[in-house]
């Protein structure tokens, strides 16, 4: 089990990763790691390159932060509610990218243009209805739309990822958008031709197994 200032350091180091790797732009992110009964979240509107772990914020699971001069990101509400009705979920990635923005703004599912979609957990990544930054609303729509799910798209807005841990939910938030990318790419030539559900009962199946590859990797990282 990782320490307190660990997983705050955890949460900064994703967090400066999200604007070199093409994922965000200025502060509009945010990332979280879960805790025993609390998460760690991103402080609203702080630039990640002077960010602070000590300015993590640490928000109770009952929605009031612990001790913090910071108030946590606005969308700290979607943090908590998945980590409360989900609870394999270790981080919460949430960036407003370029190809999940563009497919969003469409209100279009992500549907099976490539095998590795089953990365996010099934044959689609949904698109969540539109509600306003920061509302109860909107973290309803988010968890309805991950049901079954490790990221999901959010109309006119961005997407989320999750995973065991923060850096699982930083990679599948890699995978999303490299598969936004290429389905807006493929729509230029016209509707592309989408795995059916036999094929992806397939490819889900065999992911199962798959899924342990990524602690051998960390191992051998380590
Ligand atoms: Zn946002």
């Amino acid at each position: 089990v990782k320490s307190v200032h660990e997983a705050r350091e955890d949460v900064v180091t994703v967090a400066r990763s999200l604007n070199p790797m093409g994922l965000n732009q200025g502060t509009s992110g945010n990332v979280s790691v879960r805790r025993r009964d609390s998460f760690l979240v991103t402080p609203s509107g702080v630039p990640y390159d002077s960010m602070k772990a000590s300015e993590v914020v640490e928000v109770g699971f009952d929605g009031v932060p612990h001790g913090s001069a910071l108030l946590p990101s606005s969308e700290w509400r979607i943090h908590r509610d998945l980590y409360v009705a989900r609870p394999e979920l270790g981080g919460i990635v949430h960036v407003h990218s370029m190809f999940a923005s563009t497919l969003a703004s469409h209100r279009k599912d992500i549907p099976a243009v490539h095998y590795i979609i089953a990365k996010a957990g099934g044959s689609t990544i949904r698109c969540a209805e539109y509600a306003t930054f920061g509302t109860p609303e909107l973290s309803a729509a988010v968890l309805k739309a991950m049901v079954g799910r490790k990221a999901c798209l959010l109309a006119n807005h961005g997407m989320v990822s999750a995973g065991d841990t923060v850096q699982a939910a930083l990679a599948l938030a890699v995978e999303v958008e490299n598969l936004a990318a290429l389905y807006w790419r493929a729509l230029q030539l016209g509707p592309p031709v989408i795995l059916d559900d036999a094929e992806m009962e397939r490819v889900l199946e065999k992911f199962k197994s798959y899924g342990v590859q990524p602690r051998v990797r960390s191992l051998r990282a380590g």
